[in-house]
Parts: C-alpha cells; structure tokens; sequence
C-alpha cells in the first residue's frame, strides 16, 4: 500500500473540493482518520476519508478514489466530482462497500427553500432537537424580492434512513418549498 501511495504522488491532485462556504464546520468532524466503517474490496486496511464535496452516509451507494497523499477517498456514486470530472483517473475508483459497524454521525449539508416568515429557523431548528440531530452550523439567506429564505444547515446523522425521514418531515414545516441535500 505504501508503494502504491507512492507510486501516486507524482499524478495530479484530486478532484476535492467544499462547495458550500459559510457554514462553520469543525474540521476534525468532516476529515477524520481511519474508518472501520468503510469496507474496501480486494485490499487490506487502507486510509479512508469522507469525501467533503458529496458527504455520503450509510445507505448512500459509494466509490472509493485512492488519492495521492490520503488514502481513499469515500464519495457517493452520483457525486459530481466523480461523474463530470475529466481529469478523473479511472483507474484509481475503487470498488467500496460500507461495513457492518458504522459510526453514529455523518455530516452532511441539507438546503430548505422557503417562504421566509418569522418562526422558520426556530421550526427547522426545534425539529433538528426533537430528532436528536446534531447541529453544526446553520446559514440563512435571504432573497427580498421573491420573499424566500434559503437556510443551509449542516447536519450529522447515522445513516441514510433517518436523513429521509428528517427530510420528510422538513417537508412538512409550513411555508418550506423544497429540501435538498448539498453536493
Ligand atoms: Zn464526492
């Protein structure tokens, strides 16, 4: 593994990068070190990160991407970064499975468009509580003119199933339009 990573170095870097800005995300938390939780088919243990630009969860479909310098990259299939990027080396994705122990927080970017009123961020926020959702930073912005509210949240959960259900029931909140998850 250590040839291989060397072997590596001298290619171009990775195609990494952290679309949202202004949400306040402590590093540590989104770029931790070695995952049980991520199985790597055909090698042994390897370095695995949590890719920032698509931020999978277990349930998620994911691929691995060795990189030069950090082990392998954890992203989601339908990840933009993977899918669109031409520089991509395709020999370096890497077939990946979760395990059968994962962690119980995953971060991730949710986006809620909604008719701004007053009470929003309080709702959205209270509901985050009463899921025992973790809370990392949230960003609101606002569009005057089309009176809309675009909060961006960052978010850690388990896994995939109580991400929809949470989506699920932002949905329901009056006034919000839509929720997307960020990538
Ligand atoms: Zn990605």
């Amino acid at each position: 593994m250590g040839a291989i990573l060397h072997a590596l170095k001298k290619e171009l870097p990775g195609p990494e990068t952290d679309i949202i800005p202004n949400i306040e995300v402590p590093h540590k938390q989104t770029s931790s070190s070695s995952h049980d939780d991520i199985h790597i088919e055909g090698i042994g243990h390897l370095l695995t990160h949590i890719a920032n630009c698509c931020k999978p969860v277990p349930g998620d479909a994911i691929i691995g991407y060795v990189t030069q310098s950090q082990g392998v990259n954890i992203h989601r299939k339908d990840c933009n970064n993977i899918l669109e990027n031409s520089t991509l080396k395709h020999e370096r994705i890497i077939n990946v499975s979760w395990g059968e122990k994962t962690n119980e927080r995953y971060t991730l970017d949710l986006i809620i468009e909604a008719y701004d009123r007053h009470g929003l961020v309080r709702d959205i926020t209270q509901l985050f509580t009463t899921e025992h959702v973790a809370l990392l930073g949230l960003n609101c912005t606002l569009n005057k003119k089309e009176r809309t509210a675009y909060v961006h949240a960052a978010i850690q959960v388990p896994h995939l199933e109580l991400l929809s259900r949470l989506v699920g029931k932002i949905q329901q909140i009056p006034d919000v339009l839509s929720v997307k998850r960020n990538s």
